[in-house]
């Protein structure tokens, strides 16, 4: 049962048929876990705790720079220096106090991806490199969890869902991405330099699509890629076929 004050504070989900309190009860009882409190997770952090998501993990292992907060929004300037993850813990109990932030200070490779996923329902990443969306695509396709996977470039932003255990057709990440690029400035705006409000609308995306995954609501973006191009003006959708080769998923039970 929901409290007063919880009726009140999300009384513009509960008006929605689609949630409803229900549906408020079921993120209350979800547990999320970020990965890369950056500037795709600055912002995904603070709408997951505002929808008041029960439990949200934050897995990072850096430090707030002063070049974070152009675009990092959870972060404010006296906490440079310290552990995101503190600073993230810190925000969001004074934005919502129905929510449990676990700190894990630490980065995501193969050695504990698939511990650190265990203990949440759905996983949110916005990282910068490739070993750890590697690792992380492996880990949550043994536990059949699904990934909400978000990336930020120069010009162009993409989100997508994965969860290759939920149909035939449905791919990983590793279908999208087979191999590692030599460089990864496509998806690492510390050598680029982005626009700060373009991370905030793909990080506020990727928890959009986080809360429906728990809410179940369909359809799922799963099989398809969201891909905005703030430049030009223009956003689509690309149909995200599955890799019957694909090392990660292609043997993966379903
Ligand atoms: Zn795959």
């Amino acid at each position: 049962m929901l409290t007063d004050d919880q009726r009140e504070r999300y009384l513009r989900h509960i008006l929605l048929k689609e949630v409803g309190a229900q549906g408020q009860q079921k993120l209350l009882a979800a547990r999320i876990l970020v990965v890369g409190a950056g500037g795709i997770g600055a912002p995904a952090l603070l709408y997951l705790a505002a929808a008041g998501v029960g439990i949200i993990g934050v897995a990072d292992d850096d430090l707030v720079s002063l070049s974070n907060l152009q675009r990092q929004i959870i972060f404010l300037t006296d906490e440079v220096g310290g552990a995101k993850t503190a600073a993230v813990n810190g925000a969001l109990a004074r934005l919502n106090p129905d929510v449990k932030v676990v700190e894990h200070r630490e980065k995501i490779d193969e050695g504990n991806a698939r511990r650190l996923v265990a203990g949440y329902d759905v996983v949110l990443e916005g990282v910068d490199n490739f070993e750890a969306r590697y690792a992380l695509n492996r880990a949550v396709i043994a536990a059949r969890k699904p990934l909400i996977s978000a990336a930020v470039g120069r010009f162009e932003a993409q989100l997508s869902v994965f969860k290759p255990y939920a149909g035939a057709n449905l791919p990983c990440y590793r279908c999208l991405v087979p191999t590692a690029p030599l460089r990864e400035t496509t998806l690492n705006c510390a050598e680029e330099g982005i626009l700060g409000p373009v991370a905030g609308v793909i990080g506020a995306a990727a928890a959009l699509e986080a809360i429906r995954e728990i809410l179940g609501l369909q359809p799922s973006l799963a099989g398809r890629l969201f891909i905005y191009s703030p430049l030009a003006l223009d956003a689509r959708y690309a149909r995200l076929p599955r890799d019957p080769a694909c090392p990660d998923c292609a043997t993966a039970d379903r």
